[in-house]
């Protein structure tokens, strides 16, 4: 008797734990601070990575996306995750596991995320694929993942397009047909040979560069699997919040947003360095602003001080005939070391760092005989010329024939800049 009774208790507790139902949440669950509902129509293509528009996040907003499942295990791993902090995604699912594990398709709905096309087959050949093959592959995985399904239960029009390889002809059949195209924002590299650790690491790191963002993982790994949450736990612990996504449908209006709100890129975000700037030369207090670290090729930056050298140390070769020597130390940018969250503005180059303050030439020296010759020609006899002033004349003695004197006297001959 006891244990007739004591069945049907499990039972409830499993599905309510599944749903991660509100009743059960811990009150610091990281949970979802708000749903957006979008029209595919209105913004066809989304993903800061390759496009203009992303979705309309705030500062601190998070989606998280799991591609090219569902894989039992692993999947099912990642949504106990997300259930014990009451919090949603979007899964971008591929239709042939869908048909291999369709009540695991069934399961990640029934829990409340979002279920997305990401081809049937994962061929990483998009980007040069005919369009009835592509159409075919976005059909067969709708087709796929609706059986799993069952009726009555909508795939999301929301498209990934297998290792982001786009080509405009598969966009615009996706746009065409009210599917929108998702790339993405953040990356934490989990199909790289890196572990979980580190792939919690980037995520949170990227995440908290960029403020925002859409951030794509993969739920057939198990170091995903494993390193979500951590993922979770460090989000909540820095104040984002997470956001879920689902399409638009004649009883579900879309959420109301701004245009500018879609923007993918700010000139914020662009960190452009360096730019043009007008300098007064005259002022002793002048700075530019610091490059962010990403302009020097840093994507991750830990927040410790960085040895950084902000130019190449340059090559020295021995000097060609002619040539000029370098400094032996560049005047600037010189090498330096900074903590990217402390410094934002870094001192402005002197005026004679655009310039050689003294040319170094080392004529030939049949040359500079030549030239020594002519001017001792010049200043005594005109008839008697010797024969070297056939040559041709040296390049700093004027052509009017009025000799310009002592050569240290001219300014100096500009080669160019050093940076
Ligand atoms: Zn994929």
């Amino acid at each position: 008797m006891r244990a007739i009774l004591v069945a049907p208790l499990v039972l409830v507790s499993l599905v309510h734990s599944g749903t991660g139902s509100a009743a059960e949440c811990p009150p610091d669950a990281l949970g979802v601070t708000r749903t957006i509902v979008v029209d595919p129509r209105e913004h066809t293509r989304i993903g800061a990575l390759q496009y203009k528009e992303t979705l309309p996040l705030n500062d601190k907003e998070v989606v998280l996306t799991f591609d090219d499942g569902p894989v039992p295990r692993h999947t099912g791993s990642v949504l106990e995750t997300l259930a014990a902090e009451c919090t949603k995604a979007t899964f971008f699912m591929v239709g042939q596991m869908a048909n291999s594990y369709p009540a695991m398709v069934r399961r990640v709905y029934d829990e409340g995320h979002t279920i997305a096309n990401h081809s049937q087959t994962h061929p990483f050949t998009f980007n040069r694929m005919s369009l009835p093959q592509a159409a075919a592959q976005i059909e067969g995985a709708f087709a796929s993942l609706r059986a799993a399904l069952g009726e009555g239960k909508a795939v999301a029009p929301f498209f990934r397009i297998p290792g982001l390889l786009r080509q405009d002809s598969v966009e615009h059949y996706l746009a065409a047909h009210g599917v929108m195209t998702w790339s993405l924002d953040v990356v934490a590299d989990d199909w790289t040979h890196i572990g979980a650790d580190e792939i919690a690491r980037r995520a949170i790191s990227r995440l908290e560069a960029r403020g925002k963002g859409v951030l794509l993982l993969h739920d057939i790994h198990e170091k995903t699997a494993l390193a979500l949450p951590v993922i979770l736990k460090e989000l909540k612990a820095r104040g984002f919040k997470i956001v879920h996504v689902v399409p638009a449908t004649p009883d579900r209006p879309k959420t109301m947003t701004q245009p500018e709100q879609w923007a993918a890129h700010t000139s914020s975000d662009h960190q452009l360095w360096p730019r043009v700037s007008g300098l007064d030369f005259g002022s002793t207090a002048i700075s530019l602003a610091a490059p962010h670290l990403r302009n020097l090729g840093v994507v991750d930056p830990s927040g410790k001080t960085l040895e950084v050298s902000l130019a190449r140390r340059f090559a020295r070769g021995s000097l060609q005939r002619g040539g000029v020597p370098l400094p032996p130390i560049p005047p600037w940018p010189r090498q330096v070391y900074f903590a990217p969250t402390q410094v934002s503005s870094l001192p402005a180059p002197a005026e004679e760092n655009f310039r050689y303050s003294r040319v170094f030439e080392i004529p030939p020296p049949d040359r500079t005989a030549a030239v020594a010759q002519k001017r001792t020609a010049s200043t005594a006899s005109q008839a008697s010329k010797p024969r070297v002033l056939n040559r041709p004349a040296a390049p700093f003695t004027s052509q009017s024939g009025v000799h310009t004197g002592v050569r240290a006297a001219s300014p100096p001959r500009l080669f160019g800049h050093q940076l």
